[in-house]
């Protein structure tokens, strides 16, 4: 249901990622003023290939300083595992046309990750987002404060105009909540510069500075698009036993966060852990980069036909498929799960994903976003925001995963926006409280554990659709060829997964999926 009614909301989004940018476009269009704090020194978040690597390579301190951390997780060699067309956004095509300067040369349908990067700054040039975008700037703490609280260091007054400082201001007399946003301005080698450095080509940094060139701002709302691909997670200690204190184990252990390129590991043996598409594409990066022997060990297996004896694979043939590892020893060997030991292993690369962390959440804001089993909230009222007198003013795009996620945050950011301007009612309080519950009955009815809670899988192209439907009716439900392709280039994977990138979706989907491949170029 929508309304007549449309208010201008000061919103800071944290993040220039895929989906800070189409959430300060989306947010932008619906009459609000935006704020983009972005940490690093451009647009692309996750897809921009950084060769460092953090010294703590399995990241076991989630405190260690903003200066030892790396954000993105990208490897040197990556190409997309989603086809292109259904990795945009429903209104910019990603091709080569539409790139322009920002066509990285590589036409492939999954390309390369500085393909997808070109996307995003052509995606950001095309709907001029980059003057919303504040570089170099860490968000340290978000917190909810009562809206009586004078709003005197706003940042963001000083980027509107007269006539929407006075709307804004009367907003904020009826709200009962407005947002403290304190950011550090970091130099561009990433370290917080010192007030004494002065001010910045912006202008207004620093004005309010302690020791730390740092800020805070009021904002009637904030959008948290931090990604969630750059905090480590690793099996739980109880679950492999010897995997701490991390010296027991005297071969060299790595997340796949930290991993780059396979030449450090030529002639090795080496364990990978966990067997989603890191896990495959980086054993399959070690075979080809000349290790001696590659263990991959999962706990499931997607194909029953790949048991842990079955014949090697692979680039050079040297990939063998081991159960989960229970214990790691002090001889550098491993054990599996069933009781087998080999060794010595040489290296372990744990490739078990990403926990979610938002480190900068204050008070309230920090309660109802804790992050428990891989689950955030209690949970999030549409994996999006706290059921509750936060909503809509802190809301979480991206958080769903197995997903194809531009489209999907793009849809988040229109429903979001439309929220913040009372397009859009928020539902009361218990009306959401009883969505999240029916979420929950329905993960426990699929016997499927807490840490599923934003896994979604199949089950994302009904929540996009209720998404768009919420919006209202000029948004329409993305196209059909989009959940198509993606159920097409599952069957390739599952055909052909070893060289899946470079095979015909349309042959491996049927005639549907060839027709939907016509569609996505029309
Ligand atoms: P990010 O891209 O991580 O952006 C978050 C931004 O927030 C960053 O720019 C970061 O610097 C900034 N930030 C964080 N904290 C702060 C702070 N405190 N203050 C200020 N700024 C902050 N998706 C696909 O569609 N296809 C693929 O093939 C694919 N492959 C992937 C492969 C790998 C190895 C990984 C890790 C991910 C892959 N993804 C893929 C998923 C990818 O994460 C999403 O596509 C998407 O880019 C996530 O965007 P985001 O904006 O949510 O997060």
């Amino acid at each position: 249901m929508t309304t007549g009614a449309k208010r201008s909301r000061r919103v800071a989004v944290i993040g220039a990622g895929a989906a800070g940018l189409v959430a300060a476009r989306e947010l932008r269009s619906e009459g609000h003023v935006v704020t983009v704090l972005e940490q690093s020194g451009g647009v692309g978040g996750v897809w921009r290939f950084d060769a460092r690597t953090e010294a703590d390579a399995l990241g076991l301190d989630e405190h260690r300083p903003h200066k030892a951390r790396v954000h993105s997780s990208m490897y040197k060699h990556l190409r997309t595992n989603l086809p292109r067309e259904i990795m945009s956004y429903s209104d910019f095509p990603f091709d080569s046309a539409v790139l322009g300067p920002r066509y990285s040369g590589d036409r492939r349908r999954f390309c390369s990750h500085q393909e997808v990067l070109g996307y995003l700054e052509a995606f950001a040039d095309f709907y001029q987002l980059k003057p919303l975008v504040r570089y170099h700037t860490r968000v340290l703490a978000v917190e909810p404060v009562a809206a009586a609280e004078p709003a005197s260091a706003a940042g963001s007054s000083g980027a509107t105009t007269g006539s929407e400082a006075d709307a804004n201001k009367k907003e904020e007399e009826e709200e009962e909540v407005v947002w403290s946003v304190t950011s550090e301005r970091l130099a561009s080698n990433g370290r917080a510069s010192t007030s004494s450095a002065g001010g910045s080509a912006d202008g207004d940094i620093g004005r309010d500075s302690g020791s730390l060139a740092q800020e805070r701002e009021m904002y009637d709302a904030v959008v948290v698009c931090n990604g969630h691909y750059a905090e480590p997670r690793l099996p739980d200690p109880d679950q492999v036993r010897g995997l701490l204190p991390p010296g027991h184990f005297p071969g060299q252990q790595l997340h796949s966060h930290n991993y780059r390129e396979p030449a450090q590991w030529a002639g090795k043996t080496v364990l990978v852990v966990g067997a989603s598409n890191s896990g495959e594409d980086v054993s399959r990066e070690l075979s080809a980069g000349g290790a001696a022997r590659v263990l991959l060990a999962a706990r499931s297996w997607k194909n029953e036909a790949w048991g842990a004896d079955a014949a090697p694979y692979g680039p050079a043939n040297n990939i063998y498929r081991y159960p989960m590892v229970s214990e790691l020893h002090a001889d550098g060997s491993v054990t599996f799960e069933g009781g087998r030991r080999e060794g010595p292993i040489d290296a372990i690369i744990w490739c078990t994903g990403y926990k979610y962390s938002f480190p900068f959440l204050r008070g309230a804001a920090a309660d109802v976003a804790a992050v428990s089993d891989n689950c955030v909230g209690s949970p999030l009222w549409l994996h999006m925001m706290p059921p509750g007198p936060l909503a809509p003013g802190l809301s979480f795009i991206g958080l769903p995963w197995k997903i194809v996620p531009f489209p999907q945050m793009e849809l988040q950011s229109k429903l979001i926006a439309r929220l913040l301007s009372g397009r859009v009612p928020l539902p009361a309080e218990n009306a959401m409280r009883a969505d999240v519950a029916a979420h929950l009955q329905a993960m426990r009815e699929q016997g499927l554990p807490t840490r599923y809670m934003h896994m979604q899988g199949m089950d994302q192209f009904a929540y996009n659709d209720m998404l768009a439907a919420m919006c209202g009716p000029d948004v329409p439900p993305l196209p059909a060829w989009r959940e198509v392709l993606y159920r097409a280039t599952s069957a390739l994977k599952r055909s052909r997964p070893e060289d899946y990138r470079d095979g015909d979706i349309a042959e491996a989907g049927g005639p549907e999926a060839a027709r939907a491949v016509q569609e996505s170029e029309a």
